[in-house]
């Protein structure tokens, strides 16, 4: 029989409540890789992040970004402590870095609800909420991020950039999705986010959209301005089934999403590139709760799941497929027993849910 195959997975856990997430995902990941006979998981452990830069003024070390890029997969935590700063005030964000070195150009924030969860949105519909926001990231709005200019303390200014290129590889991988996602019955429709009613930028990005539709005649795709988009997400976002939009609106409407599913730490998301894929909780390092035990690991596990499902997809290993579905399911069994964190009134931090997750996988196992 030949050797399953080991996935070198590169670990920046980074700053804040980064680690205290990292670790529970960890043995998390552990477990499952000694329950699994089909894949290995060989971790390493790399510096990165504001905590970093405050001792020595490198937020990514070229040992950190070879070795990420030498890896099979990237799990990160959180990056970015509000002071530290560069020296023009710009917060740490080697995320970005990574996002436009590796060409992560696919933000994927799936929007499904963990059943049994006190929900903002009262209608039943919520609570079986299955959208997905894929965000273009390496242009639009942060194009140029470096670039901005100050005028004589007066004028601001910053680009939003809009190419052709970048557009049909987010819009293919998108109608890629819908055709998985129409496979598996779910209604396989696209609707492209923008406001291209005011600006040229986003008229070109509508264009584009409506070519590459037109080459995916078997899937729907429609329109909508981010502003309607905005106020449906809070009214009827079960009426859609995958978003696309320009970096910066996908930004937005992502932590939008994030408070339909409970909050950020719910919120899973993967950075996807042609080569490369790094998997991420959606939210920041959380300086306000840093230490005090309340952060919820649910977003970096369920990224974590979305990394084994990667891994399936791109070296077709359907272990690792098998092993995202049991850690769903260990996170849906572990709420299900009624574990409530801190952001939705309960009082289970990371340690309660921590020790209710990894118990349902053992579960799992041993029923195997
Ligand atoms: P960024 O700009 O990097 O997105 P931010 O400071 O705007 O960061 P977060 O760090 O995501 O945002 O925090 C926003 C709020 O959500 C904070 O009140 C924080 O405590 C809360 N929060 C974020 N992540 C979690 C988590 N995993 N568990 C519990 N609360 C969280």
């Amino acid at each position: 029989m030949p050797a399953a195959p080991v996935f070198r997975v590169a670990v920046l856990s980074g700053d804040g409540i980064g680690p205290e997430v990292m670790n529970v995902c960890l043995s998390a990941l552990r477990s499952l890789s000694t329950q699994f006979r089909g894949f290995d998981l060989q971790f390493s452990e790399l510096e990165a992040g504001a905590e970093l830069y405050a001792r020595t003024r490198v937020a990514l070390p070229d040992e950190t970004f070879a070795e990420a890029a030498r890896a099979d997969t990237i799990l990160f935590g959180a990056m970015g402590l509000p002071h530290v700063r560069t020296d023009d005030g710009r917060e740490i964000a080697p995320q970005l870095d990574l996002r436009e070195r590796l060409e992560l150009f696919a933000g994927v924030r799936p929007l499904r609800a963990v059943p049994g969860l006190p929900l903002p949105l009262a209608d039943p519909r919520a609570r079986d909420l299955d959208v997905v926001l894929i965000r273009e990231q390496t242009e639009g709005l942060f194009a140029e991020r470096e670039a901005g200019t100050l005028e004589a303390d007066a004028e601001a200014r910053d680009s939003l950039v809009v190419t052709r290129p970048a557009c049909e590889r987010v819009f293919d991988f998108t109608f890629a999705l819908a055709n998985r996602r129409k496979d598996e019955g779910r209604p396989g429709r696209v609707t492209c986010v923008d406001k291209s009613n005011v600006l040229q930028s986003f008229a070109f990005f509508r264009d584009v959209f409506d070519e590459r539709a037109a080459a995916h005649p078997h899937l729907e795709a429609d329109h909508c301005y981010v502003d309607a988009m905005a106020m449906n997400l809070v009214t009827r976002p079960w009426s859609y089934d995958l978003l696309v939009t320009e970096n910066l609106l996908g930004d937005i409407l992502s932590d939008l999403g994030a408070a339909l599913i409970g909050g950020m730490g719910m919120a899973p998301s993967a950075d996807v590139g042609t080569e490369h894929a790094l998997f991420q909780p959606c939210h920041g390092t959380a300086p306000d709760i840093i230490g005090s035990g309340r952060a919820n690991p649910t977003a970096m596990l369920l990224s974590a799941a979305m990394m084994l499902d990667w891994l399936d997809e791109s070296h077709g290993v359907p272990d690792c497929g098998t092993a995202a579905n049991r850690l769903r399911d260990a996170v849906d069994a572990a709420f299900a027993g009624g574990v409530l964190p801190f952001e939705f009134g309960g009082s289970d931090g990371t340690e309660e849910i921590s020790v209710a997750v990894l118990r349902a996988l053992e579960s799992a196992s041993a029923s195997d």
